[in-house]
C-alpha cells in the first residue's frame, strides 16, 4: 500500500488515501459519470483509509436516482475529487485526475456498464 494525496482544481478539498499502485482507471457510462467524464480508480477506498480536509464547508454532495450513491464536488471550483458508490456504500472511488504524481490520460481503463444498472 502507498499513501497518495490529492485536491480539487482551487485547493480547498485535499485528501489523502491509501491503495496500491495505480496502474489502470475505470470509467462509467451511467447518466452522471458519460457528463463529468472523469477516469475514476478501478479500486474502492473504504472510508477510514481516505482522510478528507475540506476548508470552508467547500465539500457539497449530489444526489439522484436512488439516492445511494454520493456524488461530491467542491463548492468553489466545481471539481469532483471522489464520490461514495452505489455498488459499495461507504466506500470510495478517487477522480485520478485529482491525484499527484498520477497521469490519468496515460492510464488503460476498463468501462463499467452502470448505464444498465
Ligand atoms: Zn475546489
Amino acid at each position: 500500500m502507498q499513501e497518495f494525496t490529492g485536491s480539487c482544481h482551487c485547493g480547498a478539498i485535499r485528501f489523502t488515501f491509501r491503495a496500491a499502485a495505480i496502474d489502470k482507471g475505470l470509467r462509467c457510462n451511467c447518466s452522471i459519470c458519460r457528463r463529468k467524464g472523469a477516469l475514476m480508480s478501478a479500486f474502492t477506498v473504504a472510508a477510514e483509509d481516505l482522510a478528507i480536509d475540506a476548508a470552508n464547508d467547500a465539500l457539497a454532495t449530489y444526489h439522484f436516482g436512488t439516492g445511494k450513491a454520493h456524488h461530491h464536488f467542491c463548492k468553489h471550483c466545481g471539481i469532483y475529487p471522489f464520490h461514495q458508490t452505489m455498488r459499495k456504500p461507504g466506500h470510495y472511488r478517487i477522480n485520478l485526475g485529482c491525484v499527484e504524481g498520477v497521469d490519468s490520460c496515460a492510464l488503460p481503463f476498463e468501462v463499467y456498464d452502470g448505464a444498465s444498472l
